[in-house]
């Protein structure tokens, strides 16, 4: 049995069904709500693993769900939207959600996102019971010495690079936006700062990936944000 419990919140019972018929075939346990309020609730009453949450709902919106949400719980929600356009899911992962699917998806993706997501609440535990440090694959942090190490070798990190790598790393597996990164490590979000954010990622990356064209650890979300990726 899968100990993972997933709460389903989709107004669409195809695809509600399409996504229960799923969780069940692989061992989860799994709860469902059509309305916006009837998540909140779900959420509040059975503390569930992870949500997955459809942004256009009958009663109030997806983005209203998040935040509600939030403002008692770290859940990791993945959001699951029909609108293509970028601005709904930044809202989103702005409002606290961890990730998205965009439909129509396929069985396979919502797995794997359901993996990422499995991998990172394993990550944040294990790096609670380390306290001082963050080891992802080869990369290493240590926080009370603030140096970062890539296997054996140290990584010539300037400040902001190191407060950059530091917030991936404190949230491996979570889709950042542009404007939560320049919120939090520079303490503003004008949209113009979004090309230094691109020049300070491009050092960091050439200090980190070994081939920067392909990075392994710092993925880009286009138009959106950064993710560190868990490593196996
Ligand atoms: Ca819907």
């Amino acid at each position: 049995m899968n100990k993972y419990q997933i709460l389903v919140v989709e107004d669409d019972a195809p695809i509600r069904n399409l996504i229960t018929t799923t969780l069940k075939a692989h061992d989860y346990r799994y709860l469902t709500s059509g309305t916006g309020e009837g998540a909140v609730m779900e959420a509040a009453s059975h503390n569930p693993d992870i949500i997955l949450l459809d942004l256009g709902l009958p009663d109030i919106d997806g983005v209203e769900v998040i935040a509600r949400i939030r403002s008692w719980s770290n859940i990791p929600i993945i959001v699951i939207s029909a609108r293509s356009e970028d601005s709904d899911k930044i809202d989103a992962l702005d409002a606290g959600a961890d990730d998205y699917l965009t439909k129509p998806f396929s069985v396979e993706e919502l797995l794997a996102r359901l993996r990422v997501t499995q991998r990172r609440l394993a990550l944040m535990q294990s790096n609670t019971e380390q306290g001082s440090s963050y080891t992802n694959g080869l990369l290493h942090i240590d926080y009370a010495t603030r140096c970062a190490y890539l296997g054996e070798e140290e990584l010539r990190l300037t400040p902001i690079e190191y407060k950059l790598l530091c917030l991936l790393a404190q949230n491996t597996g979570k889709v950042l936006t542009h404007k939560y990164i320049l919120q939090n490590v520079w303490g503003s979000s004008l949209e113009t700062d979004v090309g230094s954010l691109r020049v300070f990622m491009a050092t960091l990356r050439k200090k980190l990936e070994k081939n920067p064209d392909s990075p392994q650890f710092i993925q880009t979300h286009i138009g959106i944000g950064y993710r560190m990726m868990k490593q196996e």
